[in-house]
């Protein structure tokens, strides 16, 4: 009797997270890691930040950044390929080409303004480098990500995860070796820019990974190691690194972390990030992944200005920077 509830329960326990043990020789096939692909990338993020500064001539991005030229062609075709630059003639007579953010690069910007609320809030000491004005209602505001069908604030601890049957696909094999491009503390791209601090976080792949895992529920070093296939001392590595930087705490007994309230509040832009490459890299296919409230409806993030409960695309943002280039 006690083993057949002590089953049932295990069963109820799995059929409400489907998410959270990997299936052996399987990975997610989460469109989160497909914007982070991109975005992850220290210099394709700086390039496509600067067009959201208005710059457009291969000179505005190579004098504000200090990029190396041929690292800058490199990118600019790289995100003309990812579809977030269109080339366009400036001025015929000059030939000089301009570099213009597509639809699918404009809708990039709530997730920037995500990060940079994040970096913010927690990783910026003193005053934001940024401040944001909305156009529609007339005020100042601090982005905020919250659900389009009932306005709450997007609270990973709410929300649950349904996932497609073809959520697991089988593992690929990992990049060769990942390029370490970002370092504690470093401003590459010469503004002081919260956006860049995140994405530094999450840019590292099997950081991304690890905390990924937390955010579906698995909080243990062995139940990470079993569902990620890392090695434990890159895993070990990676989660002293997320203690110090205050996104984890050690849980009590040692084996098990927790996230702190950094932690979960990275959830946001991840959850605008799978919106976005759902919306842009996977048309037309139904998401592996889907957030749904208690009663099981489906619900989108977005990023709204907390005074008028809109949302903000670019056009209608203005903002004053604390700094001069
Ligand atoms: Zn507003």
């Amino acid at each position: 009797m006690a083993a057949s509830l002590a089953n049932s329960t295990a069963m109820d326990e799995a059929a409400a997270r489907p998410d959270r043990t990997i299936p052996r020789g399987h990975e997610r096939d989460c469109a989160m890691a497909d914007t982070i692909a991109i975005l992850g990338d220290t210099w394709s993020f700086l390039v496509a930040r600067e067009a959201f500064f208005s710059a457009r001539r291969f000179n505005d991005f190579h004098e504000r950044l200090g990029i190396p030229r041929a690292t800058l062609t490199a990118t600019l075709d790289k995100l003309v390929e990812a579809e977030i630059f269109e080339p366009r003639e400036l001025d015929e007579a000059r030939r000089w080409k301009g570099y213009f953010l597509t639809e699918r690069g404009l809708d990039l910007y709530p997730v920037f303004l995500s990060l940079l609320a994040f970096g913010d809030r927690w990783l910026q000491p003193g005053c934001p480098p940024l401040a944001l004005f909305h156009l529609d209602c007339r005020s100042w505001f601090s982005p905020r990500v919250a659900w389009a069908e009932n306005g709450q604030a997007v609270d990973a601890r709410e929300v649950r995860f349904a996932i497609a049957p073809d959520y697991w696909r089988p593992a690929r094999a990992a990049p060769a070796r990942q390029r370490r491009p970002w370092r504690d503390g470093q401003v590459v791209g010469r503004r002081p820019c919260s956006v860049e601090r995140t994405l530094s976080i999450i840019g590292d792949r099997w950081t991304f990974l690890i905390l990924r895992e937390f955010f579906h529920g698995n909080e243990r070093f062995d139940e990470i190691h079993q569902n990620l296939g890392i090695a434990t001392n890159i895993l070990s590595g990676r989660l002293k690194n997320l203690v110090a930087g205050g996104l984890l705490e050690r849980a009590a007994g040692g084996a098990a972390y927790a996230l702190t309230p950094t932690g979960w509040d990275l959830f946001a832009p991840l959850a605008l990030m799978k919106a976005w490459a759902d919306r842009w890299l996977r048309p037309g296919r139904t998401p592996t992944l889907s957030f749904l409230d208690p009663a099981g409806r489906i619900l989108t993030p977005r990023l709204v200005c907390p005074h008028c409960g809109e949302a903000v695309p670019a056009r209608r943002v203005r903002f004053i920077t604390g700094y001069h280039l």
